[in-house]
Parts: structure tokens; C-alpha cells; sequence
């Protein structure tokens, strides 16, 4: 499991963030479900590790027949296969706002700007995330302040991406908030702000990091041209993804960079599966024509998976 809740405080945090809270003493975590609160256990969140940090429940300890949270991960399964029903779906806690919730340093903001209009929030859902940006909320009213579980769905549910989902105010099925980079700009389609997503290269020199920026050349580009060494083909005009650093906090940086080595480290374990390749998905912007080729990632949004992506199928 990917999130979990901190006993000590309540805190729902991601598995992820698991590498920095290690420095300073791990806690004890319980599934996120208020009906079910089986203990789980922190995995894999050693610098050391090369597994994706994560959370399991004990000696294989099953979750409580009530738990949600367990529900939902069991019908993403059933998701790939077939498309979920309206029962199925109504239960289902999938994302169907995004809303990021920025903390202000010395300002507890977090319940103040979470809890409007209309959203409810049941059982107590809201929790600081400890990585210190921003809150993760997960909950019955299906607001999340993370893409992650955003780009979950939408892998998972490829029968059903014709849900809605709430950006800024603009609701959208998930099929048309994302957007595949792969064709030129010119056929490409491009247009305003949408969760992009397009294939990392598996070597690190394809992503660059200055004091100011972080940015990540996608293998997707204008055109492929012989011409490299031995003949080999070479890029023309790659797509680059680009980070501002001063908008977010060191830790989120380095939780990013983090992302992409365990995606791409998947993809080169498993180099012989030719389906599944290292993926980014970002919220952003699409190019200027001052950068014609360069993608904005807005609020640090981003995710890396090692995944195949199926076609929506209606
Ligand atoms: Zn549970």
C-alpha cells in the first residue's frame, strides 16, 4: 500500500515520504480506513533500497471487511479488465477533485482552505503531510492534493475514464484532462493545462539540474535523425519538462528525482518487457512559442511510473 496513517498524530502520509521521515524516527502506521486501522508496517524506505518505499500489513493480515480503502484497491484490479458498474463506482473513493493546498510557514491553513463550499469532509480525512508542501486529503469527499492517486485511476480504469474530474474549477473526464506528448507540435494538439505524460529516457543524462531548474528531456521529440555515433538516430527538438525549483521545497526536489529513478530503475530490471516503460506524469502547461519544446510543470505536480498504458475503451 502506498499511504498510511501515523498513529501518533493522525497524519495520513505517502510511502514515499517514508526516505525523509526515516532520518527522523519512523512511527507506527495503521491502514487509513477509520473502520479498519490495521497495522501496517514501513517497507523499503532505506536510501539503500531500490524498491519503491511501501506499507504491509502483517504476516499477510487481510483488512477488515468494512475497510474502503481496501475495497477500492481490490476494484482497480477488476478495473483493467472490465468496465466498473454504477454500484461499484458510487462507493468507490476515486479522486474526483484535484485541489492543491498550499501550507504557509507558521500559518495552519490546512483546515481553514480545505474545508470550503462544499465538500465535506468525513471522518476526520484531512492530514498534514509531512514532507511539509502540502496536505494530503483522501477522504469521502474524493478530494486529493497529490496527482498521484489521480494518475492511479486513470491507469487502472481504462474502461472508465468517462468520470469527472475538478481542476480549477473545470470539470473534465479524465480521458480529456490527460494528454499524451508523443506527436509533433504541429499534429500534436497541445493546448492549455492538462496532466501530461510522455516516456523517460533510462539514462540520467537526460535530466539536468541547475540552482534554478530541473529539467527532464522526455524520449518523445519533433523527429529521430541518423546521425549519432555509428549511425545511430538522435533527437531532434526532445520535449523537455520543466521544474521550477524555487516554487517548491527541497524535499519535494528530491522526492521527484527519487520518482524517476524507481520508474526508470524498473524499466531497466524488466528491459525485456517492451510494453511497459518508465512514464512522467505531470500537471502543466503546454510550451510558449519563445520554448517552443518546453513543457511547465505547475506546483511540482508530478509522478513517475513504471507502467503500460492501455487505450480508454468506451
Ligand atoms: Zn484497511
Amino acid at each position: 500500500m502506498k499511504q498510511a496513517r501515523d498513529k501518533s498524530n493522525g497524519e495520513i502520509i505517502d510511502a514515499e515520504s517514508l526516505k525523509h521521515i526515516y532520518e527522523d524516527g519512523l512511527s507506527e502506521y495503521e491502514c487509513i480506513d477509520e473502520a479498519c486501522r490495521i497495522k501496517l508496517l514501513p517497507c523499503s524506505y532505506k536510501p539503500i533500497n531500490k524498491v519503491r518505499p511501501y506499507f504491509k500489513s502483517l504476516d499477510g493480515k487481510n483488512h477488515k471487511d468494512l475497510c474502503k480503502f481496501s475495497e477500492y484497491l481490490k476494484l482497480l484490479e477488476k478495473a483493467k479488465n472490465r468496465a466498473l458498474t454504477e454500484s461499484e463506482m458510487e462507493d468507490m473513493p476515486f479522486p474526483t477533485k484535484f485541489k492543491k493546498v498550499k501550507q504557509k510557514s507558521g500559518e495552519d491553513t490546512i483546515f481553514k482552505s480545505s474545508i470550503v463550499g462544499e465538500e465535506k469532509v468525513g471522518q476526520g480525512g484531512i492530514r498534514k503531510k509531512t514532507s511539509g508542501d502540502f496536505v494530503e486529503i483522501f477522504n469521502k469527499s474524493k478530494v486529493v492534493a497529490s496527482i498521484s492517486p489521480i494518475v492511479d485511476f486513470y491507469i487502472k480504469c481504462p474502461f472508465n475514464r468517462n468520470v469527472e474530474l475538478e481542476i480549477e474549477k473545470t470539470f473534465k473526464m479524465y480521458m480529456y484532462w490527460f494528454k499524451r506528448i508523443e506527436k509533433p507540435l504541429s499534429t500534436g494538439n497541445y493546448k492549455g493545462k492538462r496532466i501530461f505524460f510522455g516516456r523517460l529516457h533510462t539514462s540520467n543524462r537526460k535530466i539536468i539540474e541547475t540552482e534554478e531548474t530541473l529539467e527532464i528531456a522526455l524520449y518523445e521529440c519533433e523527429a529521430w535523425e541518423k546521425g549519432g555515433k555509428n549511425k545511430s538516430a538522435v533527437q531532434i527538438n526532445p520535449f523537455i519538462v520543466n521544474i521550477d525549483k524555487s516554487l517548491i521545497s527541497k524535499n519535494k526536489v528530491t522526492r521527484i528525482k527519487n520518482e524517476i529513478q524507481y520508474a526508470v530503475g524498473d524499466k531497466i530490471n524488466a528491459f525485456k518487457d517492451k510494453k511497459k516503460h518508465a512514464y512522467l506524469f505531470f500537471w502543466g502547461e503546454v510550451p510558449t512559442k519563445d520554448e517552443p519544446y518546453k513543457f511547465k510543470v505547475l506546483e511540482g505536480a508530478l509522478v513517475a511510473r513504471y507502467t503500460q498504458i492501455l487505450p480508454t475503451i468506451q
